[in-house]
C-alpha cells in the first residue's frame, strides 16, 4: 500500500467530528432524498402522491462537504442561492437490499445538514430536462454538524428548524417526512451497497429561500443537535 506513487498529493479524505469522541467519522458519499416533505414538494410547484410514486435522489461530491460554523463564499453563476435544512443520517454498517425491519441496523447516528442549493441552476435543469448538477453538487454546498452516534436508532419525530439572521423560516417535523428514515435507507439500499461514512441527507421542509452574503444560517434538529453558516462575499 505504501509504496504507492502519485503524480500529486491526493485530496484529503473528507470527515466529520463525532460528538464525545476524538476519532472523526470518515465520510464517503453524499446522498439526497428529493421531494421529502410535502409542503416543500407543493411549494416547488410538484406535489407526491406517495401512493404512486418513488423517491428519488442525487448525489453531491464529498468534496462539497463543509463543516458547521463555516464561512462559505457565495457561489459563483447563481442569483439564487438557498437555503434547504435537513437531517442528515450517517450510515456504519455496510447495507444492501436491506428490509425496512433491517434498515435500523445501518445507523450509525445522525447530524444537522444543510443542502445549499442554486435555485435559478436547479430550476433551468428541471425544466429543460437536464442533470441537477450545477444546481446541486455545488462547491461547499454540503454542510453537515458533528455527527452525534445514535447506533441503531431511529428518529420518528422532532422539531427541525432554520434560521437566517434570527428569523425562522423553515420550520416542522421529523414526523412530516413522506418517507421515513427506515423507508429511505431501505429504499436507497436496492440501488447501491451502502457503506460506512455514506451520508443520508433526508430532505428539507417547507420555507427554503435566498441567502445573501453576510447572512447567517443556523438550524436545529431537535434531539441531534444544531448548524450554523455564514455567507461571505463572492470569491
Ligand atoms: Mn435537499
Amino acid at each position: 500500500m505504501n509504496d504507492i506513487r502519485y503524480l500529486w498529493t491526493p485530496p484529503a479524505i473528507q470527515s466529520l467530528p463525532v460528538r464525545g469522541s476524538d476519532v472523526r467519522l470518515p465520510i464517503n458519499r453524499l446522498f439526497f432524498v428529493g421531494r421529502n416533505y410535502h409542503a416543500h414538494a407543493e411549494e416547488m410547484g410538484i406535489p407526491v402522491d406517495k401512493a404512486t410514486s418513488r423517491p428519488f435522489y442525487f448525489t453531491k461530491s464529498p468534496h462539497t462537504l463543509v463543516e458547521s460554523g463555516s464561512t462559505v463564499a457565495y457561489p459563483p453563476e447563481t442569483a439564487d442561492y438557498h437555503h434547504e435544512m435537513e437531517l442528515v443520517v450517517a450510515i456504519g454498517a455496510p447495507c444492501f437490499r436491506a428490509t425496512e425491519a433491517d434498515a435500523a441496523a445501518a445507523i450509525y447516528g445522525y447530524a444537522c445538514g444543510l443542502d445549499m442549493t442554486r435555485r435559478d441552476l436547479q430550476l433551468v435543469a428541471r425544466k429543460t430536462s437536464k442533470p441537477w448538477d450545477l444546481g446541486k453538487d455545488v462547491e461547499q454546498s454540503s454542510v453537515v454538524s458533528e455527527i452525534v452516534p445514535m447506533v441503531g436508532e431511529v428518529i420518528g419525530k422532532g422539531a427541525i428548524e432554520l434560521r437566517v439572521n434570527g428569523e425562522v423560516r423553515q420550520k416542522s417535523d421529523i414526523g412530516m417526512l413522506i418517507w421515513d428514515i427506515r423507508e429511505v435507507i431501505a429504499d436507497l439500499s436496492r440501488f447501491y451497497h451502502l457503506q460506512p461514512g455514506d451520508l443520508i441527507f433526508t430532505g428539507t421542509p417547507e420555507g427554503v429561500g435566498a441567502v445573501v452574503a453576510g447572512d447567517r444560517i443556523e438550524g436545529s434538529v431537535e434531539g441531534v443537535g444544531s448548524i450554523a453558516l455564514d455567507i461571505g462575499p463572492a470569491a
